[in-house]
């Protein structure tokens, strides 16, 4: 087992972690460990790592967590820490490019300054830019994937491939091959094409759609953002609310009063397992007093205790 044979990673120049709690990885700040994580120096790097690693071995990649649910037994295999708060930001041939383990408010702020247009949206998704390419993250009338001119992936067998948008099956929050088969690999960088657009007006936009976020979301507790996606023709929060689920708690987990599509970790004692039981709550009730049955947004993975 790959665990047990430390001398498989050498060579490897980032930061091995054993037995490392994923909460502190996650913005919901629960959850289970991971038998081994890795912070990568770099692409080659990482690709480094990927090649020690069995081919079956599981492989999981974890941006800033503002998407996922990690059970509380934790993930096994290798856990890749994406985020990368020195990640290279650059323009070139009118192209914004970006590695994979930036934050997309950096994009954003990024694109703004250099005088590209609606890339402003990216301000308020507090995640990773792989995490935004792999969630075709967006909000506001923006999609992660109406930018993106081509994306560099590092495959399972440690080689890297360029793709475009051709090579993607894109919905709403959902991301394919163009196959129809799951996404394979790991994103490691996007080049964005955004129009031309005056830096000011795009800060003041930022500005504002921040505000927004700020008065309508619980920004101030442990969340991952909407929980559920929006079925079609209707908002989630509505209905949520509608079934009178709006503070309902359990164990360490709670409805947030301020957004119904939200849930909160107040005091940070919640374990995965009442996040879970909390999404699986508001899905029976909403489905029996409204006949929707909602989908989680948000990934829930790992093992339960
Ligand atoms: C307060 C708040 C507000 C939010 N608002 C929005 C919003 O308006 N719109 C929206 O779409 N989302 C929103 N989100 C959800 C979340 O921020 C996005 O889905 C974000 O893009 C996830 O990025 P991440 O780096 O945190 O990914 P993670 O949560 O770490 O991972 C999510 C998925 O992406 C995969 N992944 C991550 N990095 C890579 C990579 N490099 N290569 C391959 N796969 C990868 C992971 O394996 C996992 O399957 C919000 C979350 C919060 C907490």
């Amino acid at each position: 087992m790959i665990m047990s044979e430390p001398t498989l990673f050498a060579g490897l120049r980032g930061t091995l972690k054993r037995d490392e709690s994923l909460a502190r990885h996650i913005t919901w700040r629960c959850g289970g460990k991971a038998d081994l994580a890795y912070v990568p120096a770099d692409r080659d790097d990482l690709a480094v790592l990927v090649r020690c690693l069995p081919p079956t071995e599981q492989l999981t990649v974890i941006g800033l967590g503002s998407n996922l649910l990690i059970r509380d037994g934790g993930l096994r295999g290798a856990v890749v820490l994406m985020h990368n708060p020195g990640g290279t930001l650059a323009v070139s041939d009118g192209l914004v490019y970006s590695d994979a383990g930036v934050a997309s408010p950096k994009v954003a702020r990024f694109a703004a300054a250099h005088g590209c247009a609606e890339a402003e949206f990216l301000a308020g998704i507090p995640g990773t830019v792989g995490g935004a390419l792999a969630m075709n993250a967006g909000c506001y009338g923006g999609e992660t994937w109406g930018y993106v001119a081509r994306v560099e992936v590092l495959l399972r067998d440690g080689s890297f491939a360029v793709r475009t948008p051709a090579d993607y099956s894109i919905g709403y929050r959902s991301v394919r091959r163009a196959g129809g088969g799951a996404l394979d690999g790991v994103f490691t960088a996007a080049w964005f094409r955004f129009p031309q657009g005056d830096a000011s007006a795009a800060r003041t936009r930022i500005k504002e759609l921040l505000a927004k976020r700020i008065a309508t979301q619980p920004l101030n507790l442990p969340n991952a953002g909407s929980v559920f996606r929006n079925p079609p023709g209707d908002h989630a929060a509505r209905l949520i609310e509608g079934c009178g689920l709006k503070g309902h708690a359990i164990g360490g987990a709670r409805v947030s009063e301020k957004h119904a599509n939200f849930i909160v970790n107040p005091e940070g004692k919640a374990r995965a397992a009442d996040i879970e039981a909390l999404i699986g709550h508001v899905r029976r009730v909403v489905a029996e007093k409204t006949g929707v049955t909602l989908e989680p947004e948000v990934q829930i993975i790992g093992e339960g205790e």
